[in-house]
C-alpha cells in the first residue's frame, strides 16, 4: 500500500491494481449469494474462501480479484480504493454511513428487515427505553426520527440475550425467518429497513476505470434481473 488511506477524495489510495478489478466480499452467505452472479459476468473464483486462508483469491480472469474480508469491513476498503467494488448488506452500509462511495446497484440477495424486537406483552419502563444492538447509529436516527430519547447500548452479537437477562428492553437486529426471536421468546415490533446486499464502487475507479467497471455493473444487473425473472417464474402467476 503505497502512502495508506488519506481523506483525499477517498481515491485510489489503497492496494486496488491500477489497472484490472478487485473486488471485496465476506464470507458466508453474501460470499455464496454473490457467486452466481459472478458468474453470469463470467468471473469464477480459484479458491473457496470457507476452505482457503488466503484474503486474496484470484479468478480465473488475470485482471480480477477478491478480497474476503469481515461485512463492516467493506465499505472502508471499497471508499478508500483498496477495492475498486464490493458487495455490502444495506445494514452494513447504512451503520457506515456518508457518500463516500457509489451504491449502484442493488442485488437482491441476502434479504432480511431490520425490526426492532422485545418480549411480547413488555410494558414500556418508566424511564428511557434501551436498547442493545450492534446497529448503534442506525439506532439512534431510528429513534430520533421519532423523537424518542433512548439509551443504546452496543453489542458484538447474542442480541437476543440480551432482553432476557434484563440487559436491555429491546433490541435492533436482522430478522430473516423470525425463528431466532421466537427461539428466545422475543417478538418483531418495529420495522426499521428492509435489507439486502449492494454492489458498492469506489468513486476514483467509477471514474479512472469506467469502461471496466460499468460493464460488470451491467452484466451484474442483468444477472439479477434473471435471477428475479426466475423466481417469479418459479412462483408461478
Ligand atoms: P432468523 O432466525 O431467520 O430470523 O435470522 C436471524 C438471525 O440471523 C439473526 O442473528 C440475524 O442477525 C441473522 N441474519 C438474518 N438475516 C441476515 C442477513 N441477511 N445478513 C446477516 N445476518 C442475518
Amino acid at each position: 500500500m503505497s502512502g495508506g488511506p488519506t481523506n483525499s477524495g477517498h481515491g485510489m489510495a489503497g492496494a486496488a491494481a491500477p489497472t484490472g478489478l478487485t473486488i471485496a466480499l465476506s464470507k458466508g452467505r453474501i460470499f455464496r449469494e454473490t457467486l452466481p452472479l459472478l458468474a453470469h459476468a463470467e468471473i469464477l473464483p480459484a479458491d473457496d474462501p470457507e476452505t482457503s486462508r488466503k484474503l486474496v483469491l484470484d479468478t480465473n480472469l488475470p485482471d480480477v480479484k477478491l478480497v474476503v474480508i469481515r461485512a463492516a469491513d467493506v465499505p472502508t476498503f471499497v471508499e478508500y480504493g483498496a477495492a475498486d467494488m464490493g458487495v455490502a448488506g444495506k445494514d452494513v452500509l447504512m451503520e457506515h454511513g456518508g457518500d463516500g462511495l457509489y451504491e449502484p446497484l442493488d442485488l437482491g440477495i441476502a434479504r432480511c428487515r431490520m425490526m426492532v424486537a422485545g418480549p411480547p406483552c413488555s410494558a414500556p419502563p418508566g424511564g428511557r427505553l434501551r436498547i442493545a444492538t450492534k446497529y448503534v447509529e442506525t439506532t439512534r436516527c431510528h429513534y430520533a426520527a421519532h423523537g424518542q430519547q433512548v439509551e443504546i447500548i452496543k453489542l458484538y452479537g447474542s442480541m437476543e440475550l440480551a432482553p432476557l437477562v434484563g440487559l436491555a428492553d429491546r433490541i435492533v437486529d436482522l430478522v430473516d425467518t423470525g425463528n431466532t426471536l421466537r427461539a428466545n421468546g422475543l417478538k418483531p415490533l418495529e420495522h426499521i429497513a428492509d435489507i439486502s446486499s449492494r454492489l458498492v464502487v469506489n468513486k476514483a475507479s467509477m471514474k479512472m476505470k469506467h469502461a471496466r467497471v460499468k460493464q460488470l455493473i451491467d452484466l451484474l444487473a442483468e444477472a439479477v434481473q434473471r435471477s428475479a425473472a426466475a423466481k417469479a417464474a418459479e412462483k408461478g402467476p
